[in-house]
């Protein structure tokens, strides 16, 4: 999980870490200063703890966590997959930075290889 931070000399910086860490200080990646504030603005799916309350992703009341997993299955049969906050592996993350990466970086190769090989082969 992406969790947004605000250093009050830098700005907004980001932290990628577990749910199980959420209240954990993090240090601002430009001057070192350690900040506890966490920048608010994410919709929580998983914070339902049995209370019936207005859930803006889904537009409706969601009167439970069973509710809710059945909100969320709905929506998976229809097409339009969410992930529950918090449920996602910080190892999937990574694995999508890293292909994304590895995709860009296969994208700025591949027309300097083939003008190459056209120039190698006498076009
Ligand atoms: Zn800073």
């Amino acid at each position: 999980m992406i969790y947004p931070y605000e250093c009050k000399t830098c700005g907004p910086f980001e932290v990628i870490k577990s749910v199980k860490e959420i209240d954990k200080p993090e240090q601002c990646p430009t001057c070192y200063i350690i900040t506890k504030d966490r920048r608010i603005g994410l919709t929580r799916l998983g914070d339902v703890d049995n209370n019936p309350s207005y859930n803006p992703a889904f537009g409706k009341v969601i009167n439970s966590k069973s509710h809710l997993r059945s909100e969320l299955a709905r929506m998976r049969d229809e097409g339009r997959d969410m992930i529950e906050v918090g449920n996602e592996s910080p190892d999937k993350i990574h694995k999508h930075f890293e292909s994304a990466r590895a995709e860009k970086l296969k994208n700025s190769w591949e027309p300097a290889e083939k003008a190459l090989h056209d120039w190698r082969n006498g076009r």
